[in-house]
């Protein structure tokens, strides 16, 4: 890696919180996309939108280096469990899915200890093996050539643009604001998601 690459990597995983396999293919395939498509550091949230095909860690990586954040409607989750992440062209459609090539984990003896982590049921000792065996496997994966760690294919799709704001009313239950998508009525009064059950 070179020296602003290094920089970018320690910034992503301060964002993310943690070193895991998740957060460095997310940050390989971003800095990979970022090339690819030369564009500079968060500049291809304003031509591309992001696709990832799951919804872990590595989505913080996309957000982090190419600026396609869930926010900025830069980011759409399509979790089919895979560790794909696409960047598509808003207007043509054209782009990229950069696919990982090698398994996440080396075996699926860590995602048993994730699962005792995640339900509460890990000891203090097993929660220390967690972080460090994520932290080693994501290390692993860094030190992966591109050509070895990720396959880049064209892809062509259409991303229809699909509307996120609407005209706001008041629930004349709790008196709060909220968008008329999310309205129900009761009785003839408009009432809000929190107050219909
Ligand atoms: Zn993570
Ligand atoms: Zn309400």
């Amino acid at each position: 890696m070179s020296i602003r690459h290094e920089e970018l990597w320690q910034e992503t995983v301060d964002f993310h919180g943690h070193i895991c396999p998740g957060i460095a293919v997310g940050f390989r395939a971003s800095v990979l996309a970022m090339a690819t498509l030369d564009k500079a550091l968060r500049k291809l949230g304003e031509t591309h939108i992001a696709v990832c095909e799951n919804d872990v860690c590595g989505i913080d990586g996309v957000q982090y280096i190419t600026g396609c954040t869930l926010g900025n409607d830069g980011l759409i989750i399509y979790n089919r469990g895979k560790f794909a992440f696409s960047w598509v062209e808003k207007r043509t459609g054209e782009g990229i899915r950069i696919l990982l090539k090698v398994p996440l984990w080396a075996s699926n003896e860590p995602l048993l200890l994730h699962r005792k982590v995640k339900v509460g049921t890990a000891t203090e000792k097993e929660k220390q093996q967690w972080i460090d065996i994520r932290g080693k496997r994501g290390l692993e994966l860094m030190e992966l050539k591109d050509n070895k760690l990720l396959d880049v294919q064209q892809i062509k799709i259409k991303i229809p643009g699909k509307p996120r704001l609407f005209p706001f009313v008041s629930c004349a239950e709790c008196g709060e604001a909220f968008m008329e998508p999310w309205a129900s009525l009761d009785g003839g009064r408009v009432i809000c998601p929190a107050c219909k059950s």
